[in-house]
């Protein structure tokens, strides 16, 4: 799933590229599509593409009087539709401009789980849908932000930095390389963390998080997770970049954690006996 960095990449290229275009229609392709009533899409029809803004993993296409709120979620893109044709492959929305151009959201695989939320203009997202829970984004947070939150949630660092709820941005392969850059534990317990555990894992999360947004400001489109460079995720098997210990991992139905346990646990083999992919 794309994460924070390509999320903010890929709104920085799309401003670039249809910033300024004027909206002519909006086309739900999928009846899953829009998730929203009102506003309708029609009242931004006329309305110059502001910008294309950012929160968590949502990209904002942003008119004057609504913005479109889109989730890719696994396999959605939005890109610069060419072809235009009448049902594109795994097409969910498409947004024409009056100069003939049009952007198209796409979903790969069955899950139809990408959408478009139509919102006002303006709105506060603390209090808006899908915004409501979020928590701030990782690339926000001061380290006494961090640690406030650390200091609030008993659970492994893993899975707190995954929960979207708690931190907004970081997913499986972030959480990752996060915990790998720290050199601590994906399982070691947020609420117990040192001070200086907590200032690694802060430090760890903003380099990690500017060097994937880097990487992807200087591609013409979004990366395919297998292309996104790191250090251990996906990457059982190879030898660990910093140290050449072998990169483990732990398998779980949705998500692999993997780690060198030379870096990280002292050494000690990470397992989970409370999951297996066996029975989940
Ligand atoms: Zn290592």
């Amino acid at each position: 799933m794309p994460e924070l960095p390509e999320i903010q990449a890929h709104a920085e290229r799309l401003a670039a590229e249809f910033g300024g275009r004027t909206l002519a229609r909006f086309t739900a392709l999928s009846f899953t599509a829009l998730k929203t009533f009102d506003p309708s899409p029609e009242s931004a029809y006329g309305e110059a593409l502001a910008g294309v803004g950012r929160r968590g993993k949502y990209l904002l296409v942003e008119l004057d009087s609504v913005w479109f709120v889109v989730h890719l979620m696994q396999g959605g893109r939005l890109k610069p539709d060419e072809k235009q044709s009448k049902k594109p492959m795994g097409g969910l929305a498409r947004w024409t401009f009056d100069d003939g151009s049009a952007l198209l959201l796409t979903e790969a695989g069955k899950e139809k789980r990408a959408g478009v939320w139509v919102i006002p203009a303006g709105s506060d997202l603390d209090t808006t849908e899908p915004f409501v829970g979020l928590g701030p984004d990782a690339d926000s947070l001061d380290l006494a932000g961090l640690r406030a939150i650390l200091a609030e949630h008993s659970m492994r660092i893993h899975g707190l930095l995954r929960d979207q709820r708690i931190l907004a941005g970081v997913g499986r392969r972030l959480a990752n390389e996060i915990c790998h850059r720290a050199e601590l534990s994906p399982f070691a317990n947020a609420k117990k963390l040192t001070d200086e555990e907590s200032e690694r894992l802060w430090t760890a999360m903003g380099e990690c998080i500017a060097e994937s947004l880097a990487y992807e400001r200087g591609r013409a489109d979004m990366s395919s997770s297998k292309e996104r460079p790191g250090a251990v995720h996906h990457r059982e098997g190879d030898p660990c970049p910093r140290c050449g210990d072998v990169v483990r991992a732990v398998e779980y139905n949705r998500y692999t954690v993997n780690y060198c346990a030379a870096c990280q646990t002292g050494g000690k083999v990470l397992a989970d006996n409370t999951t297996s992919k066996f029975l989940k």
